[in-house]
C-alpha cells in the first residue's frame, strides 16, 4: 500500500507565550504529515520548495524512508513561509505572516509511479492544487482532505469541488464551523458529510475530536499531556497518523476509522511535544506503538 500527500513544505516561524521565537523552523501540512506516517505506512511526497530549502530537511524525510522523487526544488525560488503566535492556553493562534513564494505558481507533475497510489491525502494547499493532484490519478484511490480558515475564505468554489469528490475529510472544529456556518460541531460534520465525504474528522485541539461515519459521532479525547512544547503541526501529524493507519490496514471500514484515531491522537501527541519537528521526527517505531496503545488503554472503561 502507498500513501500519497500533497501540501505545503515550508519555514515556520513561532511565536509562544512565554515570549519565545522560533524562526524558520522546517514545518508545513505535508512535512508535519508525511513524517508522522512514515511510521506506518510508505509515503509520497508531492510539494515544492526553493533552493533556500537546504539538504537537512530533505535528509530528514529520507531517513523515515519517504518518497521524495515528487519534491520539486526550483532554482532561485522561495520556500512557502508560515508565522504565528500561539495564546497564553497554546491551542488558540494567530497567522501573522503567509508568503506562498514556488507554491503560489506551483502546477505539480506526478511521477508516473505515483499514479496508481491506492490512498491519498490532500493537506492543507490550494484546492485548485488538491484539485489537480486528483485529476492525475489513476483507479480510484482513497482520497481524504483537509483545508484552513484561509482557503474556505478565499477558495470557496474550488474547496467543493475538492469535497465532492473526497471519501473523506479531516477538519478542525473551527474550519467546520466556518465551512457549514453551524455552531455545533457534530452538526457541522454532518453537513460536511452531505458535501460528499463518507466520514469526517472534527479536531477539537487538546478536547480531542470527533468522528462522524455510518449516520453515528464517535468522541476520542487527546492523549493527556501537561506540558506543550509548539502544538503546530498537530493537526497534519493527526492525519499522517490517522492516514499511515488506514493505509496500513487496506481498509476504511468503521472499526478501522475508530482505531485510526488512535494513531492519529497518538502522533499529533508527539508533534506537540517539541519544536517544530524535532520530537515527531526522533521517535521509534515501538514509542508510536506503545503510545497509540496506552491511548487505547486509557479509552476502555471497566464496569
Ligand atoms: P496545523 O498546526 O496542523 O494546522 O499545521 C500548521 C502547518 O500548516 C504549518 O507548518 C504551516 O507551514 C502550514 N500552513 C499554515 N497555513 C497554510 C496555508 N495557508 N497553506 C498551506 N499550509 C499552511
Amino acid at each position: 500500500m502507498s500513501l500519497l500527500v500533497v501540501g505545503s513544505v515550508a519555514f515556520d516561524t513561532i511565536r509562544t507565550p512565554d515570549g519565545k521565537e522560533y524562526q524558520d523552523v522546517l514545518g508545513g501540512s505535508c512535512t508535519y504529515f508525511s513524517c508522522a506516517a512514515s511510521y506506518l505506512a510508505d509515503v509520497r511526497v508531492v510539494g515544492v520548495v526553493g533552493d533556500d530549502f537546504g539538504q537537512e530537511p530533505i535528509d530528514l524525510l529520507e531517513k523515515h524512508g519517504v518518497d521524495l522523487t515528487g519534491l520539486e526544488v526550483v532554482q532561485g525560488g522561495r520556500t512557502f513561509r508560515w508565522a504565528g503566535t500561539y495564546a497564553e492556553n497554546m491551542n488558540d493562534r494567530t497567522t501573522d505572516d503567509l508568503q506562498f513564494g514556488v507554491l503560489g505558481g506551483f502546477d505539480p507533475k506526478l511521477p508516473e509511479n505515483y499514479r496508481d497510489s491506492d490512498t491519498v491525502f490532500l493537506a492543507c494547499a490550494q484546492p485548485e492544487l488538491q484539485l489537480k493532484v486528483m485529476d492525475q490519478m489513476r483507479g480510484s484511490p482513497l482520497v481524504v482532505c483537509d483545508t484552513i480558515e484561509f482557503y474556505i475564505e478565499t477558495a470557496r468554489e474550488a474547496l467543493d469541488q475538492v469535497l465532492s469528490r473526497c471519501d473523506g475529510v479531516i477538519i478542525n472544529d473551527g474550519e467546520a464551523k466556518l465551512l457549514t456556518g453551524e455552531s455545533n460541531v457534530i452538526r457541522a460534520g454532518e453537513r460536511i458529510a452531505k458535501m460528499g465525504p463518507r466520514f469526517v474528522v472534527v479536531k477539537k485541539g487538546e478536547h480531542g475530536g470527533v468522528l462522524l461515519a455510518e449516520g453515528q459521532a464517535w468522541p476520542f479525547p487527546a492523549f493527556p499531556l501537561t506540558d506543550v512544547a509548539d502544538p503546530t503541526g498537530a493537526g497534519d501529524s493527526f492525519a499522517g497518523g490517522f492516514m499511515g493507519y488506514l493505509s496500513r490496514k487496506k481498509s476504511s471500514d468503521l472499526n478501522t476509522l475508530r482505531r485510526a484515531t488512535v494513531y492519529g491522537t497518538a502522533l499529533a501527541s508527539y508533534a506537540c511535544q517539541g519544536i517544530s519537528l524535532n520530537r515527531l521526527a526522533a521517535l521509534s517505531k515501538v514509542e508510536v506503538e506503545k503510545r497509540a496503545c496506552d491511548f487505547a488503554a486509557m479509552l476502555r472503561i471497566p464496569e
